[in-house]
């Protein structure tokens, strides 16, 4: 993928912007109808700052049988993607919702820390 990386500012300006929420990460959603809900994170929509959180904004799809894909038909319920706004991550050392800080650890390593008890998000 030579030749498509954006300038220096844009990639600062999108590093902004992103979620610092990442798969696999237990989030609480504070507004819309699951507010309250508290999930693992199943998917990051790259670029375009929204999640799967399992179980939240569940919608019901309706299918076609495709026998040739073995697909049943009829209405399966799956989780839509929710705006990162939406969500906080929930802190896995104190258990509390939270906003992520950053640090650079004493080898290098970047990692998210949470805001309230400053421990290390990342493992
Ligand atoms: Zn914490």
């Amino acid at each position: 993928m030579a030749g498509l990386k954006g300038p220096p500012y844009m990639e600062a300006i999108m590093s902004r912007l992103a979620t610092p929420i990442r798969k696999n990460d237990n989030v609480l959603v504070i507004t819309g109808k699951d507010r309250g809900k508290r999930g693992r994170v199943l998917r990051v929509v790259p670029g375009d700052n929204r999640l799967v959180v399992e179980g939240v904004n569940m919608i019901k799809r309706h299918t076609k049988p495709n026998p040739g894909k073995n697909i049943q038909g009829g209405i399966v319920e799956r989780e839509a993607s929710i705006h990162a706004s939406n969500v906080q991550l929930v802190c896995p050392e104190c258990g509390t919702q939270t906003r992520v800080g950053r640090k650079i650890l004493g080898d290098g390593r970047k990692v998210r820390i949470c805001r309230k008890c400053e421990g290390v998000v990342d493992k």
